[in-house]
């Protein structure tokens, strides 16, 4: 039976968080005094194949891997391989800050990962160690990228936060970087998800300033957006290779055909990034629940999800900090 929520959309991708540890303190995810969950917590991942094997059985055939940082959970490729032998998972893809790429990329596709997303939010080597709060980190997330599209991951992408008066002045630079090496370029509006309160409006660059700064040097041409899709696709009306996708969901969120479900490093459901609801699915995991039961809590659960963040943004109710982003992925 279909997963489906009470607003009658249908999940067909799942978050999946791995670990909420991080290598990187970047400041607008990381608490500068994180608290982490206890390994003992963290699913393991024959629970995490159980539940997706569960959760496909529902619907859900697009998996995605986050954190924290993915690369940081050991054996990491191991537990892909266990998520591609699920018959049914149509594809895997992970979201990391890319500095253990490069030694992992090439067992991550053997294990069977398809694609990759890097996140990458400043071309300026001390600037971008400044906002991810490591040293001597950028040229190992260059070649994390580098490896990636030479063991033929594909495809390759890169998530960059913008946010006012810190990158903001480099959105064409990266606009170049897609353009010559054929990358999609993500442009994600900062949400507030920050470990630090540090999220404000006037931090907000929104989608459409980020398409006006686009739009003063290169035509863009907005694609159809594919149903549950989180962005907005553009590519270059001079047929240059690279494309552009923002990421709105704070000013122009697309809640009315979401498909995600979530599932946190320690087990819970997490119906929607935006609320606080979540479910522990870990007490039936780890307490003999059959997987009858364990589809039907699932079920339930997701049934609850909320609305959206439409409303939120609408009436300026925006709750600062509902969890910090590394507990959940993004
Ligand atoms: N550690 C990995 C990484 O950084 O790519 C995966 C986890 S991270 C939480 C997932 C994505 O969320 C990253 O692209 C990150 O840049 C983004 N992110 C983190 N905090 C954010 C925030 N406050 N607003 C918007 N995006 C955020
Ligand atoms: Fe770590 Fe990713 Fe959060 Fe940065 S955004 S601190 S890399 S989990």
């Amino acid at each position: 039976m279909q997963l489906v929520d009470g607003f009658g959309r249908a999940a067909r991708k799942l978050r999946l968080s791995v670990t909420d540890r991080c290598n990187f303190r970047c400041d607008f995810c990381m608490p500068l005094h994180p608290v982490w969950m206890p390994h003992s917590e963290i699913l393991t991942y024959e629970e995490i194949a159980r539940v997706v094997k569960i959760l496909v059985s529902m619907g859900v055939s697009k998996i995605r891997l986050s954190g924290g940082e993915p690369l940081m959970r050991r054996d990491i490729e191991r537990g892909v391989k266990m998520i591609r032998e699920v018959p049914g998972v149509e594809s895997i893809s992970i979201t990391t800050n890319g500095y253990f790429l490069a030694e992992k990329a090439e067992a991550l596709k053997r294990a069977g990962l398809d694609s990759v997303t890097v996140s990458l939010h400043s071309l300026k080597p001390e600037r971008f160690e400044e906002i991810v709060g490591r040293k001597d980190v950028f040229s190992k997330v260059l070649a994390g990228l580098e490896k990636a599209r030479d063991v033929g991951l594909q495809p390759v992408k890169i998530n960059c936060v913008v946010t006012k008066g810190c990158n903001d002045d480099e959105i064409l630079d990266f606009v170049e970087l897609g353009r010559q090496s054929g990358m999609v370029i993500r442009f994600i509006e900062y949400m507030p998800f920050d470990g630090r309160h540090m999220w404000s409006t006037e931090k907000l660059v929104s989608g459409k300033e980020i398409i006006a700064k686009i739009e003063e040097r290169y035509r863009l041409e907005r694609l159809p957006r594919e149903a549950g899709s989180t962005s907005v696709a553009y590519r270059f009306a001079d047929g240059s290779k690279g494309m552009v996708n923002v990421i709105t969901s704070m000013t122009e969120p697309f809640c009315g055909d979401c498909d995600r479900i979530r599932l946190s490093a320690d087990g819970k459901i997490v119906p929607c990034l935006f609320s606080r609801d979540e479910y522990d699915v870990k007490k039936l995991l780890r307490g003999g629940g059959s997987d009858e039961e364990i589809a039907d809590f699932i079920r339930r659960a997701f049934a609850k999800k909320f609305a959206g963040v439409e409303t939120m943004i609408k009436t300026g109710r925006v709750q600062p900090l509902i969890r910090p982003m590394h507990t959940i992925g993004g």
